[in-house]
């Protein structure tokens, strides 16, 4: 995050915390996100357990007076207008025009509405690409009326899929945690992975289906990751360039030379780590190559939904601090489309290269190899 942006951000903290009469010193987003897992749990404790996340958020939706309207066609769009004319409640015109393609959705204030009718509606966009956001969607829109706490600050407001405001990105950090509430989401994936003994892909399927049937298996995963104890890396990687590689191609395609094009590699695309993995000093970088020699690379080569084996950390390298880590790794690598995805499992007495470099701690200093990363 930039300085600025980071700045304000902040200033976005301190005036939820405030609307909600929270304390506006330290820690105010651990502050925030735990007020909001406290208002959940209080409901569940006052209501019973819900039967899954989905139910949860139903009966969580109800209780902040919202009433989701899922929106998968026009068709959709036309039933809720004929259902509530605009003619009664203005503001509904506005909403074919707003819920377009870079809309995640919209909410509005009911300003005619029957007794029986909610005061808020939150149309839902499940066209397309927001199909698979659709479950997030919703937990954001319910978060929005929660950080709003008694203030009502809005008639209608829309919800931009990828230019982020600073509310937006509060909003989207606390709907990350509260969409896959712990007290429901964490006894049931111990309990898958004490079933299997450690994370795999079933495993997250496995609780996925149980408890988080609306949620995108990507999320899931990195649900899973978030509350799982073991040291666990979660890799997406396609064929790829090194910058510097990008810039000689750019080069060429200008016309400035014409030999020694580079070679697309596999290379990471998003790496994400279960929190057992920092202590340990191991980081997988960003574009940095998948080695030729890994089951990751012989997944995405053979095209392979599924393959299992044990390899040897240290013939991941980077191309400045050469091997990341020693020891042994369970890796299961699916390939999926143009990517492969892994799950990298670190055995005990497994270390990274980090662990050893960075002991003492360097005074706060960003790391020399990041950025650097990657033949
Ligand atoms: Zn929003």
């Amino acid at each position: 995050m930039k300085e600025v942006d980071r700045r304000a951000y902040q200033r976005e903290l301190v005036s939820a915390a405030k609307r909600l009469g929270l304390s506006t010193h330290g820690d105010v987003e651990t502050l925030l996100i735990n007020h909001a897992l406290e208002k959940v749990r209080t409901w569940i404790v006052a209501h019973g357990t819900p039967a899954n996340l989905t139910d949860l958020l139903q009966k969580i939706a109800v209780s902040f007076a919202v009433e989701i309207v899922e929106i998968h066609s026009d068709g959709d769009v036309d039933a809720l207008l004929s259902r509530i004319p605009p003619s009664r409640e203005p503001v509904l015109a506005r909403l074919a025009e707003e819920l377009d393609d870079s809309t995640d959705a919209v909410i509005l204030q009911r300003q005619n509405r029957d007794p029986w009718e909610m005061p808020f509606l939150a149309a839902i966009n499940c066209r397309g690409w927001h199909r698979s956001r659709s479950y997030f969607s919703k937990w954001h829109e319910v978060i929005h009326l929660l950080l709003d706490g008694r203030q009502l600050r809005f008639a209608f407001r829309k919800t931009n899929a990828k230019k982020k405001h600073p509310e937006e990105v509060l909003v989207d950090k606390i709907a990350g945690v509260l969409a896959f509430h712990p007290d429901l989401f964490q006894p049931v994936l111990s309990r898958h992975l004490a079933r299997a003994g450690c994370l795999t892909f079933d495993v997250v399927e496995r609780v996925r289906a149980e408890i988080a049937p609306d949620a995108s298996r990507e999320s899931t995963l990195y649900a899973c990751l978030r509350n799982c104890a073991d040291p666990v890396y979660f890799i997406r990687a396609r064929l790829g360039y090194k910058h510097a590689e990008t810039k000689q191609l750019d080069d060429l395609l200008s016309g400035l030379s014409e030999t020694n094009a580079p070679q697309a590699r596999l290379r990471v695309r998003l790496a994400s780590a279960s929190p057992a993995v920092q202590p340990l000093g191991i980081r997988l970088h960003e574009n940095m190559q998948v080695p030729e020699t890994s089951l990751a690379a012989e997944a995405f080569a053979a095209g392979q939904r599924s393959v299992r084996g044990r390899e040897a950390l240290e013939i991941w390298q980077t191309s400045e601090g050469g091997p990341i880590g020693s020891g042994d790794i369970e890796i299961e690598a699916s390939r999926r489309g143009d990517e492969v995805w892994c799950l990298l499992r670190f055995l005990p007495g497994t270390l990274g290269s980090r662990a050893v470099k960075d002991t003492p701690p360097r005074s706060g200093k960003k790391d020399r190899h990041e950025g650097q990363i990657a033949l």
